[in-house]
């Protein structure tokens, strides 16, 4: 059942069906509010095609089991399928071996892991990490965390008002105390995407560690950590057509090997004494206990499905989305845009006059209109704006035109109702 993701050839952009792939999409035939769905909180998390939500049942109905235990049938077809997963998602982020992969909860959780395990081993007082003025705060907390307990210094590469970082700022912030710098690939309030392999050489020259949050990054780019040399990637699998609770933590093999155990139990262990307990090989040592098995399985299934489309005909037709909104959204008076970097990607963040973004996402919702209002997660980003939140349209490959006609529809109802 497992096929390897090389033998998949993209279609050509041309000959794609955008209607039919949509309705590969159950919940996009729903109505809310007694109006068909228009679904733009891609960012937050991704619907699901059939083939996953049944890929799901499949699992339970057939093979369920816990993995790497039992000798039993159920057990070692679980486990084959559980690892013929792992090996999917090498291939897909051109990973050199299946042991940089390691299954977690998300990306919250992989850049956790990376804090603590990293984070506890190689960083000492004076010691500086740096992030950037985009990030989540989940590439955010976990650093103050790290750098409270360890006296270290958390540096912010400063953005100009496009929300782009500024390169020289970057640069002169750079000095021989930086351990590692953790920025966001693409950004989910403003859709930048950040220049990460400048940023890899400029820091691997100095050796310093590169890790990339790839949570928005992943569903829309295709992903090569080999070729942008990065020593550590994050990324979730909900907001790439999989389930909820999974995610890949990618790390590379020399620098897992010197890292400590994350979380202990079993599965991490090779051996356990009351005097002394020795840990797994990779990639098991970072997977303690029982893993989101049917998760990782059919987060495989997912990235197929996203590979049977060819994620840069994805990409270019949500680039596509992206401009039409942009363009309409500009004929309108009143609204401001936040995030107009050069190089973005499914996200357009904006305001309209004096409305706060909650009131408009209300209206929106009462016209079946799903998009996010709020901070998203970038507190410290709204605050360089001086803004409460945005109202954030964010974009799958499987919206479309009809989708904008909607969004354009609520946004002049919101601004005749609440102007
Ligand atoms: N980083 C970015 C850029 C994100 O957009 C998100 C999710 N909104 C996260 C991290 C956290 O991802 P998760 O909630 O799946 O752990």
């Amino acid at each position: 059942m497992v096929n390897s993701t090389k033998e998949i050839i993209s279609p050509s952009y041309t000959s794609i069906d955008w209607k039919k792939i949509r309705e590969d999409f159950p919940i996009l035939k729903r109505e809310v509010n007694n109006q068909p769905l228009v679904y733009l909180d891609n960012a937050a998390t991704s619907q699901k095609p059939q083939l996953v939500i049944n890929a799901i049942a499949h699992y339970y109905s057939y093979y369920n089991a816990n993995v790497h235990r039992g000798v039993h049938t159920l057990s070692q077809e679980g486990t084959n399928a559980f690892e013929a997963s792992r090996n999917t998602i090498k291939e897909f982020i051109n990973a050199s071996k299946t042991e940089e992969v390691i299954f977690t909860k998300g990306t919250t959780n992989s850049i956790n892991l990376l804090a603590y395990s990293w984070g506890r081993k190689f960083v000492k007082e004076g010691d500086e990490i740096m992030i950037s003025a985009m990030e989540h705060h989940s590439n955010i907390v976990p650093w103050q965390i790290l750098c409270e307990e360890k006296k270290a210094l958390l540096k912010v590469i400063p953005i100009n008002e496009k929300g782009e970082l500024i390169w020289e700022e970057f640069l002169r912030l750079l000095s021989d105390k930086t351990k590692l710098i953790s920025v966001v690939h693409i950004s989910n309030a403003l859709g930048t995407i950040n220049p990460v392999k400048a940023i890899i050489e400029e820091a691997h020259r100095r050796n310093i560690w590169v890790h990339i949050d790839g949570a928005q990054a992943a569903p829309h780019l295709q992903i090569d950590v080999q070729e942008l040399d990065c020593d550590f990637y994050s990324f979730s699998g909900h907001k790439m057509c999989g389930p909820t609770g999974t995610g890949i933590f990618y790390g590379k093999e020399k620098w897992l090997e010197e890292m400590p155990p994350f979380e202990g139990g079993g599965e991490m262990i090779k051996t356990v004494s009351f005097e002394k307990t020795t840990y797994n090989d990779l990639p098991f040592k970072f997977e303690a206990g029982t893993p989101h098995i049917e998760g990782a399985i059919v987060l495989a299934e997912a990235i197929r499905y996203l590979q049977s489309i060819g994620l840069s005909n994805i990409s270019t037709r949500e680039n596509e989305l992206v401009h039409q909104t942009t363009t309409r959204l500009k004929e309108m008076d009143g609204i401001r845009f936040i995030g107009t970097a050069i190089h973005k990607s499914s996200v357009v963040s904006f305001l309209v006059n004096n409305i706060h973004p909650y009131d408009m996402g209300m209206i929106l919702d009462k016209m079946g209109i799903a998009v996010r209002t709020g901070h998203h997660c970038t507190q410290p980003l709204m605050d360089f704006y001086r803004i409460p939140g945005t109202v954030r349209a964010s974009f799958s490959f499987y919206n479309n035109e009809n989708d904008i006609d909607r969004l354009m529809e609520g946004v002049k109802k919101s601004i005749q109702m609440l102007s």
